[in-house]
C-alpha cells in the first residue's frame, strides 16, 4: 500500500489523481491533501479519503477550514509553511506536487531534501531552476518522476535504454502540442476573451495552464522542463503541433529509430505511472483504438505568431536566470489577462518587457535557489509594472 500526499488535490490533476486512487483502493492510501482556497471540495475529499493531514494555503480559507475539519485530521499551518511540511511528510511514500505555478517551488525542494518519491505535475519550478533541482535530486537520492504528459512520454520512451547519458543517444525529441484553441485562427488575437482562451479543444485543465496552452507558452515551458529533466541540449527539442493529442511526445535515437508514447489524452495515465513506477497497473482510461483515429497530423508551429513560444526558447538559450524571469512574468501576465486587465496579445509583451529589462548574466553554472527567488520576485514586480502601463493604465491593444 503506497501512502500518497497530494498538494493541489482540488485541482484538475489532483482530482484525476484521486480518481486513480479510487480505482486502486488496495494499492494507494491518501495521507494528505492540500488546496489554496477551495475548502468545500477539500472537506469532501477528507470525508471520502480519510487522510491524516490537510493543508489550506489561503489565510482566510484556513480559518474557515479550522472550524469544520473533522477530528483526527491534522490541519497544517496556512501559507507555504503547511505545504512544505506536507511535502516532506514522513508518513508519505509518494508526494504528488500538483499545485499551479511557482508556489510549488519551496514544497518541491522540501520533498527533494526529504529524499521523497516525487510525482511532479507542477512544471514551473523545473523551468525556474531545473538544472539546480536535478543536482539536488541526485544529492539527496530523491526520485523525481514527471507527470506532465510530454515529459512522461519521453521518460517512458527512454526507460529501456542502458545509458542515463541521454544526450549521447538522442538525436531529436519531438515535443507535441495540441496547438490550443487558436492555432488555426486567422487574423489578430487581440480581441480574444478569457472565456475563449479557457476553451481548450483536448484537455480539461486549470486556468493558468489552459491560457499557457492557448499562447503556446506551455510548450515553451515544457521544452525547458524537458531540457532540464533529461539534461538535453535545447537544439534537440523540436515542437510539433499534433491536434489529435495521441502521440504525447517521441524521441529519435542516434540510429534513426523513433520511439513514441501514445494513448488517448487523459492525464490519469501519466499520473498513475508516476505513482506506480516502475510497476504498471490497469488504468481507468479508455484503450486507444488506432483504426478509429486512423489519422495523425503533425505541423510545425508558427513561432512568429505565437511569440510566447519564441520567447521561451530564447530564454532557454540564454539560460541562467532568464527562464525564471520568463516564468514569473508569464504568471503575472496570465493572471492579469484572466482578470480582464490586459488583452491576450499583451501576454508576450509583458514577458518580453521583463526579459529585456534585466541584464541577467549568462552564467556557466546553474543559478542557486536564492538567486532564482530573487529573479522571480524582481520579474513579478517588473511585469506588474508593465502590465499596469507606465502611468498605471492598461496596455493598449
Ligand atoms: P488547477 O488550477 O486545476 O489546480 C491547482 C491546484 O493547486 C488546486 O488544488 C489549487 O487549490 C491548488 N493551489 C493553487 N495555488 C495554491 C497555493 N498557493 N497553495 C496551495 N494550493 C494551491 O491546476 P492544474 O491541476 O491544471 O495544474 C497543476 C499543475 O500541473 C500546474 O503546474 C500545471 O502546469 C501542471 N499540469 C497540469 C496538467 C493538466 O492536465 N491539468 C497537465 C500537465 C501539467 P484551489 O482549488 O483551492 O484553488
Ligand atoms: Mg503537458
Amino acid at each position: 500500500m503506497k501512502r500518497v500526499a497530494i498538494l493541489g488535490s482540488t485541482g484538475s490533476i489532483g482530482r484525476s489523481a484521486l480518481a486513480v486512487v479510487r480505482a486502486h483502493p488496495e494499492e494507494f492510501q491518501v495521507v494528505a491533501v492540500a488546496a489554496n482556497s477551495n475548502v468545500r471540495e477539500l472537506l469532501q475529499q477528507v470525508y471520502d479519503f480519510r487522510p491524516k493531514y490537510a493543508a489550506v494555503f489561503g489565510h482566510e480559507a484556513h480559518k474557515a477550514a479550522r472550524d469544520i475539519m473533522p477530528r483526527g485530521v491534522k490541519l497544517l499551518p496556512p501559507g507555504v509553511e503547511g505545504l512544505t511540511e506536507m511535502a516532506a511528510l514522513g508518513e508519505a511514500d509518494v508526494v504528488l506536487n500538483a499545485v499551479s505555478g511557482s508556489v510549488g517551488f519551496a514544497p518541491l525542494i522540501a520533498s527533494i531534501r526529504a529524499s521523497k518519491h516525487i510525482a511532479l505535475a507542477n512544471k514551473e519550478p523545473m523551468v525556474m531552476a531545473g538544472e539546480t533541482i536535478m543536482r539536488e535530486v541526485w544529492r539527496w537520492k530523491a526520485t523525481l518522476l514527471p507527470v506532465d504528459s510530454e515529459p512522461s512520454a519521453i521518460f517512458q520512451c527512454l526507460e529501456g535504454l542502458k545509458t542515463k547519458d541521454y544526450a549521447s543517444v538522442i538525436s531529436r525529441v519531438f515535443l507535441t502540442a495540441s496547438g490550443g484553441p487558436f492555432y488555426k485562427t486567422k487574423g489578430s488575437l487581440a480581441a480574444v476573451r478569457p472565456e475563449q482562451a479557457l476553451r481548450h479543444p483536448r484537455w480539461k485543465m486549470g486556468p493558468k495552464i489552459t491560457v499557457d496552452s492557448a499562447t503556446l507558452m506551455n510548450k515553451g515551458l515544457e521544452a525547458i522542463e524537458i531540457k532540464n529533466f533529461f539534461s538535453l541540449p535545447l537544439k534537440t527539442i523540436e515542437v510539433l503541433i499534433h491536434p489529435q493529442s495521441i502521440v504525447h511526445s517521441a524521441v529519435e535515437l542516434r540510429d534513426g529509430s523513433v520511439l513514441a508514447q501514445m494513448s488517448l489524452p487523459d492525464m490519469k495515465l501519466p499520473i498513475q505511472y508516476a505513482l506506480t513506477w516502475p510497476d504498471r497497473l490497469k488504468c481507468p482510461v479508455k484503450p486507444l483504438n488506432l483504426c478509429e483515429i486512423s489519422k495523425l497530423d503533425f505541423f510545425k508551429p508558427d513561432f512568429r505568431r505565437f511569440e510566447c513560444l519564441a520567447l521561451a526558447f530564447e530564454a532557454a538559450k540564454k539560460g541562467g536566470l532568464y527562464p525564471a524571469v520568463l516564468n514569473a512574468a508569464n504568471e503575472v501576465a496570465v493572471e492579469r489577462f484572466l482578470a480582464g486587465a490586459i488583452p491576450f496579445t499583451s501576454i508576450p509583451k509583458v514577458v518580453e518587457g521583463a526579459l529585456s529589462a534585466g541584464k541577467w548574466r549568462p552564467s556557466p553554472h546553474p543559478p542557486n535557489f536564492s538567486e532564482v527567488i530573487e529573479a522571480d520576485e524582481w520579474a513579478r514586480a517588473r511585469a506588474a509594472e508593465i502590465a499596469g502601463g507606465r502611468r498605471g493604465g492598461k496596455i493598449k491593444r
